[in-house]
């Protein structure tokens, strides 16, 4: 099979309080938004102005060690967008973060970060999973996948 054109994906379509995800994604770095505020410092996702927490508007960006475990998983049903249809059956997970297990990120679980969509056997799929994220470019953008830890 073969991969289908990169204009054919959905793309992130970043906003001013994700920009940096996106940002340093691109440098190969799993980051989440973190309160700054002294007393707080909890880490939130998706990204958003106001600590829902402190309501501190004082923000950071906190590196993840990019590990995790499967949350939960889905394989999409038709109908289906064609780019996507052509990889079907392919899977998309729930990580939780290791570092911040209140935080879950929807991607694919792929063989390797640049593999297609459908690169994993279904049967291989695991609820508490290890996981570990690899940044593919996909229509300029780097946007996180998830391997296995244990192949
Ligand atoms: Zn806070």
């Amino acid at each position: 099979m073969t991969a289908p054109a990169t204009d054919e994906l959905l793309l992130p379509v970043p906003d001013e309080d994700g920009a940096p995800f996106w940002e340093y994604a691109a440098r190969g770095e799993l980051r989440i938004q973190a309160c700054a505020a002294p007393d707080c410092g909890r880490l939130r996702f998706p990204p958003r102005p106001c600590c829902p927490h402190c309501r501190s508007f004082d923000s950071t960006w906190r590196r993840m060690s990019g590990r995790g475990r499967i949350w939960s998983y889905v394989r999409p049903h038709p109908p289906l967008l064609p780019a996507y249809a052509a990889q079907a059956p392919y899977n998309v997970i729930l990580v939780e973060l290791a570092d911040a297990p209140h935080v879950r990120l929807a991607g694919n679980l792929v063989t390797r970060a640049d593999a297609p969509l459908d690169s994993v056997d279904p049967a291989r799929l695991r609820i508490g999973a290890r996981v570990q994220v690899a940044f593919t470019s996909i229509g300029g953008m780097a946007v996180p996948r998830w391997i296995l830890e244990k192949p």
